[in-house]
């Protein structure tokens, strides 16, 4: 069984609304590197009975308690009190932390005032941690086998407190950590309720875990493992990820830190294809995301906005009937878009998208949230049509990210079939 942790974030400011928990976030993550499972997040106000209640519990769970905030030197920072209340415990005024303040405030060619002594109390057989960016100190209790501990609660106090006192003291107390192996796949172009159906029976496993994660028209799948043997742990979660390829290889377009613009920027670059984009509903949105990737000026050529029906027809060459139809929203407008900035532009790869971001308009055909994207390029041209539901931006958002996606789909297609490009040749 994991080393299992509970974090106490401390602070009425956080119940308010007023600030965001990053701390608890942040030590999250790095436990999850350390090899310390969160089991439990609390959030608890500033408050002395709630808050030695929750160490109470968190310490009858877990045998990691950390907390932070609330240890300032004001009568509203009761942290480090209610947590030697929670343990039978009394506060002793500690030279030592006392000594470190009195340098920090030496230091700054000021002197403490009477309140600040409080902050030197630490639980007794407690160990403080000296803050190298502020006054109060933080400081560890080992009891009954279980560590709990209180930092500070500025970010910039908490982590390198963090850092430098806790992790240590957390290695060298519980010699088990087994660090969790983490790999996430990529996937686009396919709705949730799909990957959920076609991983089901992987999602029941426990070690390695495999959940999915959904958001702004991507899927993400989180496959972790956990054993002793970091190469062990590895392997499992490689084994996993090649079953889940082999069941949505038509959608996982990366791992990790992969986006669709730079996995597609990597494929367009090796195989020395270029790219010229004509947008309409996306204003934009897409040539911002082609050129979000460093280096994409080797083969992102032009984008073109072309808002106006004229503009459509003068620089793109989309035919007037084409521009009539349900005011230009249509596979015609898509893919004369695409094939006309392609040859403008003298590019390998033409993309284009046309469509209603709303909130009004659209037409009876063509909804608002109805996006077409057209690829054009040697082989010949490809058009989809998506309709979207959700705010103008987005839609924006959706529709660019689809263009990527189809792009992708594409450019992976050619790769496979004999008369496209090959891989490694220059165009
Ligand atoms: P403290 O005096 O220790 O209660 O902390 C005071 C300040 O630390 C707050 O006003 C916040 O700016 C910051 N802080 C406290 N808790 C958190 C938290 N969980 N995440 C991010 N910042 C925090
Ligand atoms: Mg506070």
């Amino acid at each position: 069984m994991p080393l299992q942790a509970e974090i106490l974030s401390v602070g009425t400011e956080l119940l308010l609304g007023e600030i965001t928990d990053t701390n608890a976030q942040y030590i999250s993550a790095r436990l999850r590197e350390i090899g310390v499972s969160v089991y439990r997040r609390e959030t608890i106000g500033d408050n002395r009975s709630r808050l030695t209640g929750a160490f109470r519990e968190a310490l009858s769970r877990a045998s990691l308690v950390i907390a932070t905030g609330g240890l300032g030197p004001t009568g509203d920072d009761v942290t480090a009190e209610c947590l030697a209340a929670a343990l039978d415990l009394p506060l002793e005024f500690h030279e030592g932390a006392w000594e470190d303040m009195l340098e920090w405030f030496r230091l700054r060619g000021r002197t403490p005032a009477t309140a600040d002594r409080k902050q030197a109390m630490i639980i007794r057989g407690g160990i403080p941690f000296r803050n190298k960016n502020g006054t109060a100190p933080g400081q560890a209790i080992l009891t009954d086998g279980k560590l709990a501990c209180v930092l500070p609660g500025p970010p910039r106090e908490m982590i390198p407190m963090f850092e430098e006192h806790l992790v240590p003291l957390i290695r060298s107390t519980f010699t088990d950590l087994v660090p969790l192996y983490i790999k996430n796949l990529k996937l686009s172009g396919i709705p949730e309720s799909k990957v959920g159906e076609a991983i089901r029976d992987l999602m029941d496993s426990a070690n390695p875990t495999v959940a999915p994660y959904a958001g702004r028209g991507q899927i993400r799948i989180r496959i972790a493992a956990r054993h002793t043997d970091p190469a062990e742990s590895r392997k499992m979660v490689d084994q996993a990820a090649d079953e889940v390829k082999r069941r949505l290889s038509d959608y996982i377009y990366g791992e990790d830190e992969d986006t669709l613009e730079s996995v597609v920027g990597e494929i367009m670059a090796r195989r020395g294809l270029s790219i010229a984009v004509a947008e309409s509903v996306t204003g934009g949105f897409l040539s911002h995301r082609l050129t979000n990737v460093p280096g994409s000026s080797r083969y992102f050529k032009m984008g073109v906005v072309a808002y106006s029906p004229a503009i459509k027809a003068t620089c793109l060459g989309v035919p007037d009937e084409a521009l009539r139809k349900d005011e230009a929203v249509n596979a015609e407008t898509a893919v004369s878009m695409a094939s006309g900035v392609r040859a403008l532009a003298g590019a390998k790869i033409g993309v284009a998208t046309t469509g209603f971001a709303g909130p009004t308009g659209g037409t009876e055909n063509e909804p608002v949230g109805t996006v077409y994207v057209a690829v054009a390029d040697e082989d010949g041209t490809e058009v989809e049509r998506y309709v979207y539901t959700g705010s103008r931006t987005d839609i924006k958002e959706y529709g660019a990210g689809r263009a990527l996606y189809v792009l992708w789909r594409r450019l992976m297609k050619s790769r496979r079939s004999p008369q496209g490009p090959k891989e490694g040749t220059v165009k």
